[in-house]
């Protein structure tokens, strides 16, 4: 179902953040992307500590660093992904794509060696949107640093309820406890791994997509999100 094209139809084409009208199918116009204020560091995944020098880890032994672009608190960004994620607009994960490749462009990172990897939706929740929005932002970064993508490699069988109808961090946890399959694992073995997804709350899905790919014998994992809260 063409829903951004509904939306497109039946809305003007106006920014969702300042509502200057727009010339392309984005959703919130290139000043308003250009004014959302970047993180200029990794964090710990654990504690969510800054990074600044990626030498110095606190906890070392956890799955993932974490690379979140900026806050979900950002009215533009927020805009921008519950366009995606509740109303369908596809468009909406080319600028997000876009907010975390000048994120990783500011923060330096250089991963030729790396491998990508979307956060999947669940199978029926994806053939309900048409689209997983962590895929389409994977592309667009693996696009723009050269990187090859593995969509296949992680799936998630089971249909868990979303996370943000959980408020609870131990339920949140419970929730998506062993929710992901690999398939293929023998091409995970050694690799570092950029995991991608739209917006990180508690971690607990990414732990447990970075715990699974760590087993089949992943070594570096960087969970890159547009935002986390
Ligand atoms: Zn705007
Ligand atoms: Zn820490």
């Amino acid at each position: 179902m063409k829903l951004d094209f509904l939306w497109e139809l039946i809305f003007p084409s106006s920014c969702l953040n300042c509502k200057k009208p727009l010339q392309g199918k984005e959703v919130v116009c290139d000043s308003c992307l250009e004014e959302i204020p970047l993180h200029q560091t990794f964090f710990c995944g654990e504690c969510r500590a800054r990074l600044p020098d990626n030498k110095k880890i606190c906890h070392l032994n956890f799955p993932y660093l974490l690379a979140a672009a900026s806050d979900y608190e950002n009215a533009a960004l927020k805009n921008l992904i519950q366009a995606l994620k509740f109303q369908f607009i596809k468009s909406a994960a080319d600028s997000l794509g876009k907010l975390i490749i000048r994120y990783a462009e500011a923060i330096r990172f250089e991963g030729s060696d790396f491998l990508v990897i979307p956060v999947p939706l669940a199978r029926e929740r994806e053939r309900k949107r048409g689209f997983n929005q962590a895929e389409l932002i994977s592309k667009t970064f693996a696009d723009h640093f050269k990187l090859p993508l593995a969509a296949a490699s992680l799936i998630r069988p089971k249909n868990s309820p979303p996370q943000s109808e959980i408020k609870d961090f131990e339920k949140r946890r419970l929730n998506v406890k062993n929710c992901f399959s690999v398939q293929n694992g023998e091409e995970l073995k050694g690799k570092h791994i950029i995991l991608i997804d739209d917006v990180t709350t508690s971690g607990a899905t990414l732990y447990e997509a970075a715990s699974i790919l760590k087993a089949y014998g992943a070594k570096k994992i960087i969970a890159f999100t547009a935002a986390k809260t």
